[in-house]
């Protein structure tokens, strides 16, 4: 069987990556989609459940048996749901998520664990839509289930609520004659031995992040337009097609000014230092000062009360701060099985007193944390909207460019200004820590201390507190090289 429904997507998208799957898998890069997967189990395991019972066709490595066991169900039965029912048309094969039998017709549902309806996904139940009719089946809807959200869980899971269900069936029998020029020339391209020669564009990054893109700008001269920071991808993949290319091509392109510098200060030794601007973000602050670093979890299916899809939920902070001169340190961490919010919530307000300066690096995404906790509890919504609206933001000097040097790349994020700000303090170097290294590591070892307890629960829940505890660290080292400046 040469096709499937994901391997139609993927060469529709770029014939070379279908080819490169195929022929030469080896040249790739290995890309982490294991957090896209398993919440794609998650929901696709869910979304079953909307439709009823259902029979189901066990996966099996041997083709011939999914597809004989769903002719066999189909065979029996005259209404039915059936997932993973499998069909193959002409070495086009393909397994439908749910399959709605009723008499003679049927309907198709492709579940998405996104929140919106990608074009890819047209395309993927649109070559399963065809699949079907070429087996000479009455498919009278095709629909893509996805999830809201904007669904709040309140006690049990509402499916109905959860999920939403697109209709595309009139895409996807517009897309019939399409659809079937593709699967031609895709397998004319698979049955070629030479390798395709597609040129880089948008789609090496979009709907999928390519393997091959290392592989495929290998000839390009390096460093290149794709190794800048500062630089949108899209704006990338427009200068490319401009034919700008290697550094020195973006003379009198036009590109921002931030890309400029970066590009002044790549093989720079000294720093680019601002002195009046930083002056500036220096006197905004105010002590005593607090520095404050959450850690939070997400989940594709809410398992909490008032928890949405993929929100940010704090389940750790720490905290340093200054007072009177003196570096403080406190810190919160939840054991996991329990909703975390309330108490993180009640100690986050303990821990920081009303009107007080507080900082983050990237405070977006600390004040949209504390803004949802100030709405899940009305109670605590004074103090914590006051913790919130007297934050300010360490990133700013270092987005701005007001201190910059070229080993941070050209970018902001404090994983690279801080080894290029301490290149030899060992305190300040994440590789030193002990299994927690960044924060989806310290998410994978929140939900890991479920079933751990004794001695290696502690050992856990103490490489969690020390990465937290860097973090907000590394921010009071940070503070103190831009107080050198002054
Ligand atoms: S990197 Fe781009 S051109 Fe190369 S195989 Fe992937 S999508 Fe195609």
């Amino acid at each position: 069987m040469s096709l499937s429904k994901s391997k139609y997507c993927r060469g529709i998208t770029c014939p070379k990556m279908l080819w490169l799957d195929v022929n030469n898998p080896e040249v790739g890069t290995e890309i982490n989609n294991e957090a896209v997967f398993e919440n794609g189990k998650k929901a696709g395991e869910l979304a079953k459940k909307l439709f009823g019972e259902n029979i189901d066709i066990p996966f099996s490595e041997d083709l011939s048996l999914m597809l004989d066991k769903t002719n066999e169900v189909i065979e029996n039965n005259e209404n039915a749901i059936i997932t993973e029912a499998s069909f193959c048309f002409d070495n086009n094969f393909c397994s439908v998520d749910i399959l709605k039998k009723k008499g003679n017709s049927y309907e198709i549902y492709e579940v998405k664990s996104s929140t919106k309806v990608k074009d890819i996904y047209i395309e993927d139940i649109s070559y399963q839509y065809y699949v079907l009719t070429k087996l000479e089946m009455n498919v009278e809807k095709a629909c893509v289930v996805y999830i809201n959200s904007f669904y709040e869980r309140n006690g049990d899971l509402d499916l109905n609520s959860l999920f939403n269900i697109e209709d595309v069936t009139e895409i996807a029998k517009s897309k019939y004659y399409e659809i079937e020029k593709n699967i031609n020339s895709l397998n004319n391209i698979l049955s070629n031995k030479k390798e395709p020669n597609n040129p880089i564009s948008k789609n090496c990054i979009s709907p999928y992040e390519c393997p091959y893109f290392a592989y495929c700008t290998s000839s390009l001269e390096k460093p290149n337009i794709f190794d800048l920071k500062r630089l949108r991808s899209t704006s990338k993949f427009k200068l490319f097609n401009e034919g700008i290319v290697s550094l020195p091509d973006l003379k009198n392109s036009g590109i921002e000014e931030k890309v400029r510098v970066e590009l002044g200060y790549k093989d720079k030794k000294e720093d680019l230092i601002n002195k009046e601007s930083i002056k500036g973000f220096l006197n905004t602050l105010s002590y005593p000062l607090y520095f404050l670093d959450f850690e939070t979890f997400q989940e594709v299916i809410p398992s909490l009360d008032k928890q949405r899809p993929y929100e940010q939920v704090p389940f750790q902070y720490s905290l340093h701060y200054i007072e009177n001169d003196e570096l403080k340190h406190k810190e919160f961490l939840a054991y996991p099985g329990v909703d975390p919010r309330r108490t993180l919530a009640e100690k986050l307000c303990e821990d920081i007193p009303m009107d007080v300066c507080s900082l983050a690096y990237n405070m977006n995404f600390e004040k949209s944390v504390i803004k949802r906790l100030a709405n899940i509890y009305p109670d605590l919504k004074k103090h914590l909207m006051n913790i919130h609206d007297n934050m300010k933001d360490l990133m700013v000097p270092f987005y701005n460019m007001d201190y910059y040097n070229g080993k941070m790349a050209g970018s902001y994020s404090i994983k690279y200004v801080l080894p290029a700000l301490f290149p030899d303090d060992p305190d300040l170097d994440y590789h030193n820590l002990e299994e927690v290294h960044n924060g989806s590591e310290a998410m994978n070892a929140y939900f890991m201390m479920q079933d751990l307890s004794g001695k290696e629960l502690d050992s856990l829940r103490n490489n969690l507190l020390k990465y937290c505890k860097l973090d907000t660290y590394a921010m009071v080292k940070i503070l103190e090289k831009l107080k050198e400046v002054e």
